[in-house]
């Protein structure tokens, strides 16, 4: 083993948190934290005992007694440990692409009379898809801004775009392809400046980079919960609704569940007047229970701290990068600031499709985006530094050979 990453693991004030995930103890090397995280111990247990004894045993009192408040209750401990979102704004449900739906057309029916929509080029694709497709249906005109995939959305661009005809700027917070990290705080200003909203992606950052909804005067806030929260594939996801937007939030898909008396079963939809009104039909209680453990983890370690861990991790990685993969042709495709950098690095090199297809029958697993990007994504509490160090010992020996 490596001294220097033996040293940084051994200084980790987090190191003790990775025997916690299932397969840690195991010679893989995981490096896809930011497409599907690995799962906690905890959470084989914590499905066993729901099946046992909350499915099983409360049946349809289970509703009653606890799961109709889950979506409420999993969103207010995820808006206190990641979010920076006072309670009573965050509801667990769906997935990211229909919250991003349902908040997208909230946004632009808060913004009468106002015809565009501001999206980048290198959005993830179903944001992208989705905007399309609500521009379609409300008669909008998407606002393109062209972004570097190497770095990521300025708040120059949005400035360069935004006019009395601006209804919504959609954005992530950390691009998934290069990790660059938006700044929302200024970007979220001068969207208000302009008379215009703002709703932000957090796929690619909750759980690994603090978000400060509240401070930062976001309005909608959407993110997925399988990625650095390791809820699994496929758990719901998160939307936020600021306090001042919940009275009038007007989502499309007006459920039952969404209603502020779903048993009164009667006529016409009232919605109820907080964040429940985001919800559409009968939540995903089972898909929910990983959360249970993994946010009150991120609580106790605290998401400042897990944040320093990532920046730890992706520095040595760049750093590694420089020093075995660059003589290869290797470059680094993320932004080499930390403070500009989320939890993960892309290296871009001709050879990475076989690269990565090299390197899972070897049982290390990145990922690979297009054109040419190995993409190596740091879960902070359940990935060593010495795991970073033999993933990129393997590319290089990969790209040597
Ligand atoms: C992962 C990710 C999604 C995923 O959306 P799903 O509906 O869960 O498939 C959406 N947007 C961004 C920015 C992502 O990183």
């Amino acid at each position: 083993m490596d001294e220097r990453a033996e040293a940084l693991d051994r200084d980790d004030p987090l190191a003790a948190y990775r025997s916690r995930f299932v397969g840690a103890d195991t010679d893989l090397v995981y490096l896809d934290g930011n497409s599907l995280g690995r799962p906690l111990a905890a959470t084989g247990d914590r499905m066993r005992t729901f099946v046992e004894h909350e499915w099983g045993g409360r049946l349809i009192r289970g509703w009653d007694e606890s799961w109709m408040e889950l979506p409420l209750v999993v969103g207010d401990e995820l808006g206190l440990t990641c979010l920076g979102a006072a309670p009573g704004q965050v509801a667990v449900a769906d997935s990211t692409t229909v919250l991003l739906y349902k908040l997208l057309r909230a946004a632009v029916a808060a913004r009468p009379g106002r015809d565009e929509v501001v999206v980048d080029t290198d959005n993830f694709p179903t944001d992208r898809y989705v905007a399309e497709g609500v521009a379609a249906e409300r008669g909008l005109r998407l606002r393109w801004v062209e972004t570097d995939p190497t770095a990521g959305l300025t708040t120059e661009q949005v400035a360069g775009v935004l006019s009395d005809r601006t209804a919504v700027v959609l954005a992530s917070h950390v691009a998934y392809r290069s990790a660059w990290v938006a700044d929302v705080p200024a970007v979220t200003r001068l969207a208000h400046d302009a008379g215009a909203l703002v709703l932000w992606d957090l796929s690619h950052s909750v759980g690994s980079v603090p978000a400060e909804l509240d401070a930062w005067g976001v309005d909608y806030a959407v993110g997925c919960t399988y990625k650095y929260l390791n809820g699994g594939p496929g758990s719901p996801a998160f939307g936020y609704v600021a306090a001042r937007h919940l009275a009038d939030l007007a989502q499309p898909v007006t459920g039952w569940m969404g209603h502020a008396d779903p048993f009164a079963m009667g006529p016409g939809h009232t919605p109820d007047p907080g964040v429940r009104r985001l919800l559409s039909g009968t939540p995903p209680i089972l898909a929910m229970q990983p959360l249970r453990d993994m946010l009150p983890l991120i609580g106790a370690a605290g998401i400042e701290a897990v944040r320093a861990k990532s920046v730890g991790l992706t520095s040595y990685a760049i750093e590694l990068a420089d020093e075995l993969l660059a003589p290869h042709g290797v470059v680094v495709s993320s932004p080499r600031d930390a403070e500009r950098r989320g939890g993960h690095v892309t290296l871009g090199h001709p050879r990475m499709r076989e690269v990565v297809a090299a390197l899972w029958r070897r049982d290390v697993v990145p990922d690979y985006r297009d054109p040419d990007g190995l993409r190596i994504g740091l879960s902070p509490l359940s990935t060593s530094y010495g795991e970073v160090r033999r993933g990129i010992e393997e590319v290089a020996a990969l790209l040597a050979g």
